[in-house]
């Protein structure tokens, strides 16, 4: 008889008892097919786990600020105080909730992602210019090698995205250094590398950024006002572009982390002028 299968029940298998081949391989199929969905299932578990986990800290945060602000006898100070306490969390948690739709639609097929030839080199300036003025009040020097054209097939919306993302990591963990941005050409992909002369990554962490909510130190993270969702957003949209991210870091000495994406204009103009372009980085 037909019936629903529950989540609790995703560990079944169908058995086959007759023995006839045609029934054997219907009931692999659907032993195929479960195993995808229980995949799928515990994907899903841990990841509304850890959102809601996620959320619910700065939601207690909240609370407690507002109940101190209401107690007998605070000043006028301090409940300005704790109100611009609530509104910082408020902004993170906002941010949070979007980036988390954002990651949602992505991995559903629902975010719109362009595919039009565009030029690195104006989404990489456009990006090292904010970064200028993030770095403003910081002991971080950025420095920029944007000189050449660099033609790729992508979004260039996702990709200001995904440089963002990357810059702005790199000067937020990088408390004292150099962060610079340059163009990169190899075969047929067109590259933006954003290094940085920071901490540097463990081995034993270097994976595991990209998953969502993971900051190597939680708490200095946190206090950078990171929710662990900006790689994770770096490298979804990457792929949707049909790009990639690559990280190079030794702990100690620094990061790089490079934005692939596929060559506009394959064949002879990108290849004559790559030896231009390693000249340029030296
Ligand atoms: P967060 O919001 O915490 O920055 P990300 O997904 O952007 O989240 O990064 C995940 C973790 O990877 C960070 O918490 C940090 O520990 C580490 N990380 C990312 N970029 C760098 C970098 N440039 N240098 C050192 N550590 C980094």
């Amino acid at each position: 008889a037909m019936r629903a299968i529950g989540p609790e029940e995703l560990d079944r298998r169908v058995e086959a008892p007759t023995g006839q081949i045609e029934v054997t391989e219907l009931a692999e199929t659907i032993n195929r097919m479960l195993e995808r969905v229980e995949r799928a299932h515990r994907a899903l578990e841990a990841f509304t786990g850890d959102a809601s986990h996620e959320l619910r800290t700065p939601i207690t945060h909240i609370r407690a600020q507002a109940q101190w602000a209401q107690d007998e006898g605070r000043t006028a100070a301090e409940m300005r105080e704790s109100l611009g306490a609530i509104e910082r969390e408020l902004e993170r948690t906002n941010k949070m909730v979007e980036d988390l739709l954002l990651i949602a639609r992505g991995e559903n097929g629902q975010l719109p992602v362009e595919r039009r030839p565009f030029d690195l080199k104006h989404v990489a300036t456009e990006v090292c210019d904010i970064g200028v003025a993030m770095s403003k009040s910081r002991e971080v020097k950025i420095s920029c090698v944007l000189e050449e054209s660099l033609h790729v097939i992508g979004d260039p919306d996702r990709t200001r995205h995904v440089l963002f993302n990357l810059l702005s990591n790199a000067v937020r963990y990088t408390s004292e250094g150099e962060v610079s941005i340059s163009l990169r050409r190899e075969d047929r992909m067109g590259g933006v590398e954003v290094r940085d002369t920071g901490p540097g990554i463990d081995p034993d962490h270097a994976e595991k950024i990209f998953d969502r909510f993971y900051r190597v130190e939680a708490s200095r993270s946190r206090a950078h006002g990171g929710a662990g969702l900006g790689l994770t957003i770096a490298r979804l949209l990457a792929e949707l572009q049909d790009g990639r991210i690559e990280v190079e870091s030794h702990p100690g000495a620094g990061s790089t982390f490079t934005l692939w994406l596929p060559g506009a204009n394959v064949g002879d103009e990108v290849h004559d002028s790559s030896t231009a372009t390693a000249a340029n980085l030296s």
